[in-house]
């Protein structure tokens, strides 16, 4: 029998988890999808923790489907403009999103940036949320599908770790497969552990080294 201290719900002093904030922040993540519904804009927003392969997928997705599409690039980063910087080489319109300390990205920070779009020009958005697992999953964006991103080289728990994440997402991406061995990883197990905690999400592994999975990405996503 171990000790374990549990927090009870509300009983650790969190501004993000305020039911105001949380219903507020639901409120312009509606508007958001109305204005981009109105455009005929598709919105796709990626999660996963920094390193887990977010802006590497979503340039594999641009290369895929920027002939077909007119894309736009939101990256939100605690500080750094790399990822954008690594889009932007590809001919996308892009948007900063710096945070400064805040560990995600929220319906407000969108709105301010979908004013920085051309809407009237523009098919498709990808969102590169803030690499972070936890809080992402409550704070909608007004995106039309979400996608988690983990790889291989985090080890067999992120799944499991974070079901909330997991829950709230249309599409798993299991990434990095070609090092799942090396890693001593068995994907499968990654792929059980997500369809358990949402039995409707479409899981897809991939490498954005070798092209493996991409195409099934854009598939899931209807694209
Ligand atoms: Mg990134
Ligand atoms: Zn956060």
């Amino acid at each position: 029998m171990r000790n374990v201290v549990k927090a009870e719900e509300g009983e650790i002093f969190d501004v993000e988890l305020s039911e105001d904030l949380l219903r507020a922040n639901e409120e312009l993540a509606a508007k958001n999808r109305e204005i981009l519904r109105i455009h005929g804009i598709r919105t796709i927003e990626v999660m996963g923790s920094i390193g887990s392969g977010k802006t590497s997928l979503i340039a594999e997705m641009v290369k895929r489907l920027k002939d077909a599409y007119r894309i736009a690039f939101i990256a939100g980063d605690l500080t750094t403009t790399i990822d954008s910087d690594r889009i932007s080489g590809q001919g996308v319109e892009v948007v900063q999103i710096n945070t400064g300390k805040e560990c995600h990205l929220d319906a407000n920070l969108i709105m301010k940036a979908l004013k920085h779009l051309n809407l009237e020009s523009l098919d498709l958005i990808f969102i590169e949320n803030v690499g972070n697992l936890i809080c992402p999953a409550e704070f909608k964006l007004g995106s039309e599908k979400r996608i988690v991103v983990v790889s291989v080289t985090e080890g067999p728990y992120m799944v499991v770790k974070h079901p909330f994440i997991f829950m709230e997402a249309d599409v798993a991406v299991i990434n990095k497969i070609d090092l799942a061995e090396a890693m001593g990883i068995d994907p499968s197990k990654l792929e059980r552990d997500a369809l358990t905690i949402n039995p409707r999400i479409k899981v897809v592994r991939t490498s954005c080294r070798t092209g493996e999975g991409i195409d099934r990405v854009v598939e899931a996503l209807g694209l």
